[in-house]
């Protein structure tokens, strides 16, 4: 096991690895913004170094100045959490080249993964089941890109390569549209991620988003750990999440989680992943592959029983996977909540300092957060203060556990989107399960529109 890690990320996550260190033995060294410096993980850590101002792009992505903190700190291996440097292959191979272990896939297994390309390419050829699209890139011939369209049949869905976050898309209805959306896609994937590359899916209009967890070893040895149901989102970005995926046949997981532990083992992938999936009429599609922990990992902690992060360290220590596929058992059920510093409706950031703050608490629940009363959040980061889980034997009981935690939970000073979640918990479509992808926008449409109409 590593003596030191460097946690090269911040906020709730920054603080979830150094528990997971603790728990292992292994010192901690985090690097923070100037603007962080009375975070929580920062004080609590055996070392910290400040290494830039508030803007990510000097500080969080600064890889000189963190090679440089783990130079000097004697740090043997980087985690890098996920965001910021988590997927970036030049990152991990810096970090490998200076020394040093990174906690994630080798360089060339993101680069791969990075290309959405190339991604789906190596998943068509590992057998897993892929969205039906062009073979590969779009090419510039436009005669060939209508005929590509016409085969995969309307509406279709122009994508960049190298887009994430969810941006670099766009839906076509019609042919008379095809052009110009390939050619907006382009422009803007190549400005936005430096690559113009795009390709073609077919769209799929009222899909699930499916992911399925997996943990793999240097020595070819990958296990999945069931899946998450992430269809609850506002702009492509989750809100909920959950595991297992109400109403789906655990033998159609077992057969997709089968080919996603089978993929990894071809490609040689190391330490914990996702495979994400659109899951439509009972049938499964691969979108892309996430080479990182993942912010709704503790729904999976939860219902497994195993501690992902502490999984990732041991397997970057060079551990071989301790547990066969058939002695992962899912028990009960867990659902997450994404705390955000934000109106609850208007979804406006929400920035400022914590007035009070009292978590909640009682059987089943889990708060991953690294807030405090009298805290300040800063303006220049992303608006998750934190997590909310809640577990239980059923999916009925993991509920009601989390509504009285979300009315227990008090975040005073700022606004945050536990309102949203409350509402949510009561919603008859969601307690139904099995929503689809567009269900909550389509709800906060409907509520714009009763709203208007008052
Ligand atoms: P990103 O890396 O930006 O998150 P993804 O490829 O994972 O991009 O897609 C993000 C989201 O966009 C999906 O969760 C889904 O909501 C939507 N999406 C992507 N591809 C399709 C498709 N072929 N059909 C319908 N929706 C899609």
């Amino acid at each position: 096991m590593f003596e030191k890690i460097l946690i090269a990320n911040r906020g709730e996550i920054a603080l979830r690895i150094q528990r997971a260190c603790r728990e292992l033995g292994v010192k901690t060294v985090v690097v923070h913004s100037t603007a962080d410096t009375e975070a929580k993980y920062v004080k609590l850590a055996d070392e910290s170094v400040c290494i830039g101002p508030p803007a990510s792009s000097a500080s969080y992505l600064n890889i000189p100045a963190i090679i440089s903190a783990a130079e000097v700190t004697d740090a043997e291996a980087i985690h890098p959490g996920y965001g910021f440097l988590s997927e970036n292959a030049d990152f991990a191979e810096r970090v490998e080249k200076s020394g040093f272990v990174f906690i994630g896939p080798q360089p060339e297994t993101i680069r791969l993964m990075g290309d959405k390309v190339s991604a789906k390419d190596a998943m068509k050829a590992a057998g897993v089941p892929c969205v039906p699209g062009s073979e590969g890139a779009l090419p510039d011939d436009l005669k060939e890109i209508v005929r590509i369209a016409r085969s995969v049949g309307y509406p279709v869905i122009i994508k960049a390569a190298g887009g994430g976050g969810g941006r670099g898309m766009r839906v076509v209805h019609t042919e008379a549209a095809l052009n110009n959306a390939v050619n907006m896609t382009r422009a803007e994937a190549g400005a936005a991620f430096g690559n113009p590359v795009v390709y073609m899916e077919k769209y799929l209009e009222n899909p699930r988003h499916i992911e399925i967890q997996i943990l793999a070893d240097t020595f070819k040895n990958a296990v999945y750990l069931g899946e998450r149901d992430c269809s609850m989102q506002r702009r492509h970005q989750k809100v909920i999440e959950e595991a297992p995926a109400p109403g789906i046949q655990r033998r159609h997981i077992v057969r997709v989680g089968e080919r996603c532990a089978e993929a990894c083992r071809k490609i040689g992938y190391r330490g914990a992943g996702t495979f994400e999936f659109l899951f439509e009429n009972g049938e499964f599609y691969f979108i892309e592959m996430n080479t990182r922990v993942q912010v709704e990992h503790p729904v999976t902690e939860q219902v497994t029983g195993i501690d992902i992060v502490q999984a990732q360290i041991r397997i970057a220590a060079g551990e071989k996977l301790w547990f066969r596929q058939r002695e992962v058992e899912l028990r009960g059920h867990a659902i997450e909540c994404r705390i955000n510093a934000e109106d609850p409706f208007k979804f406006t950031p929400s920035p400022g300092k914590i007035l009070s703050y009292h978590p909640p608490g009682g059987p089943g629940i889990r708060v991953d957060t690294h807030i405090y009363q009298g805290y300040t959040i800063p303006p220049h980061y992303d608006s998750m203060i934190g997590k909310l889980i809640a577990y239980g034997d059923t999916r009925d009981q993991a509920i009601r556990r989390m509504r009285i935690a979300l009315s227990e939970m008090v975040v005073e000073g700022i606004k945050t989107n536990i309102p949203l979640h409350l509402e949510l918990m009561h919603d008859a479509r969601f307690i139904e399960g099995g929503t689809s992808i567009h269900y909550l926008e389509e709800k906060l449409a409907a509520k714009d529109e009763a709203t208007k109409g008052i």
